[in-house]
């Protein structure tokens, strides 16, 4: 079945009343009618037990993830963040490192920064070129950590180059797949990335109401040369042995559900089951807006430099050719100086605000906000330059964006 089938059907529980849509299960525990059935769910993970390890609202949207993004499991959290924090920890021990992309997500920065180097990890950024990649591998590397499309800088980065990198040494290519929205712009795994983590707070939820994250996996082997997937876990099970290539995602959901407890409520997994519903049409309808912009404002007197994916003179034109569906919902303009970022944003009647993917326009100025906590010369080298605003394309009238924009920078 292809994306749009499945976005509509994928992950609908069999009801006992036939409802068609989700029901949400506002229960925290599912009881057992003999003891034997009670031990049998303890014994095998399958069935219900207690929500913070698993509930029926969140299953429903993980199996939707599961098929749209062409995975083998899928794992629901609270939010991008608490997402990207299970997936790692169920990587990395102190000792390990992680070579990363410059020019994450800053909170992925800030993680790597506060909560993993005081436990003995450390990080390397590099460029996410496959070459300049395995020059930094080491020993000791244990993930290549990189984003769909850099924020925002917009670089598509060769994901299956750095999936070829990864498989040679035998180390999981771990990819914030948040700016392909659930796979409606991109999808990660196809191209051989082992894990994708991803904020559904943006396009998957699509109507800035509701926070939410996954740690979405495909079948891989490369969890044999891991050390904590050998040794005995609390029933002198050896994970590798007792569930093979699942042996990852299980460890994922033991750590930041069962122990962690950052799970998703059943309310959030319900609106975003049904935001994953159209998700792939507001991103199509948003990158024509875009693209329409982009070719519009091009050139305009004002705008020192615009870049967008999706224009055959944009430097990531290649790669958004090859790895996303179109030239997605975001483009950035530099306005030469933060004087005339700010005449530009207190002009525009549209919202301005630190978020992605919501149904309307939201435009930022990275320099003073996002990325305000990086040094100055760390924020030019993540494309950040005093005159930069950062565009996620809603769902208005093109010409209505285009007027407020042209007048907007009319007054600049
Ligand atoms: C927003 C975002 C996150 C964090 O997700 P939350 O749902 O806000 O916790 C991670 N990565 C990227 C690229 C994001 O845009």
């Amino acid at each position: 079945m292809n994306y749009d089938t499945l976005a509509v059907l994928a992950g609908l529980p069999e009801d006992p009343h036939g409802a068609v849509g989700l029901p949400i299960y506002a229960v925290a525990a599912y009881g057992f009618r003999t003891l034997e059935e009670g031990a049998k769910r303890f014994a095998t993970g399958e069935g219900y037990v207690y929500a913070r390890q698993k509930d029926p609202t969140a299953r429903a949207l993980e199996e939707r993830l599961k098929a749209l993004e062409g995975a083998m499991e899928a794992e629901v959290f609270a939010s991008g963040q608490a997402a990207t924090f299970a997936a790692l920890m169920a990587l990395l021990r102190p000792g390990d490192e992680v070579v990363a992309a410059k020019g994450l997500f800053g909170q992925t920065i800030g993680l790597f920064q506060q909560v993993l180097a005081p436990w003995g990890i450390r990080v390397r950024y590099v460029e996410p070129e496959p070459q300049r990649v395995r020059q930094a591998l080491t020993e000791v590397t244990r993930a290549i950590f990189v984003e769909t499309m850099a924020n925002p800088a917009l670089i598509v980065p060769d994901l299956e180059g750095l999936a070829s990198v990864a498989e040679e040494k035998g180390i999981a290519l771990v990819v914030d797949n948040t700016f392909g929205a659930a796979g409606a712009l991109a999808k990660p795994l196809r191209w051989g990335a082992h894990v994708v983590v991803e904020s559904l707070t943006k396009w998957a939820s699509g109507h800035g109401s509701v926070l939410g994250g996954a740690v979405v996996v495909r079948e891989a082997h490369i969890w044999r040369n891991y050390p904590q997937f050998w040794e005995p876990d609390a029933r002198g099970q050896v994970p590798w042995e007792a569930l093979g290539p699942r042996c990852y995602p299980e460890r994922v959901r033991t750590l930041g559900l069962s122990l962690m407890g950052m799970a998703l409520s059943p309310f959030n997994a319900y609106l975003l089951f049904q935001g994953l519903e159209t998700v792939a049409l507001r991103v199509k309808r948003m990158s024509e807006t875009a693209l329409y912009l982009a070719e519009a404002l091009r050139g305009h007197p004002k705008i020192q430099a615009l870049r967008y994916p999706g224009l055959p003179q944009d430097p990531a034109y290649p790669m958004a050719q090859k790895y996303l569906a179109s030239g997605g919902p975001m483009f950035t303009l530099d306005l030469g100086s933060q004087e005339a970022a700010g005449r530009f944003l207190g002009a525009i009647p549209l919202p301005k605000a630190a978020n992605l993917g919501d149904a309307r326009t939201l435009l930022v100025h990275p320099w003073t906000t996002t990325h305000s906590r990086l040094s100055e010369e760390g924020r030019l080298q993540a494309g950040v330059t005093p005159g930069l605003v950062r565009v996620s394309v809603g769902l208005e009238d093109p010409l209505d964006i285009e007027a407020w924009f042209r007048e907007a920078l009319d007054g600049v």
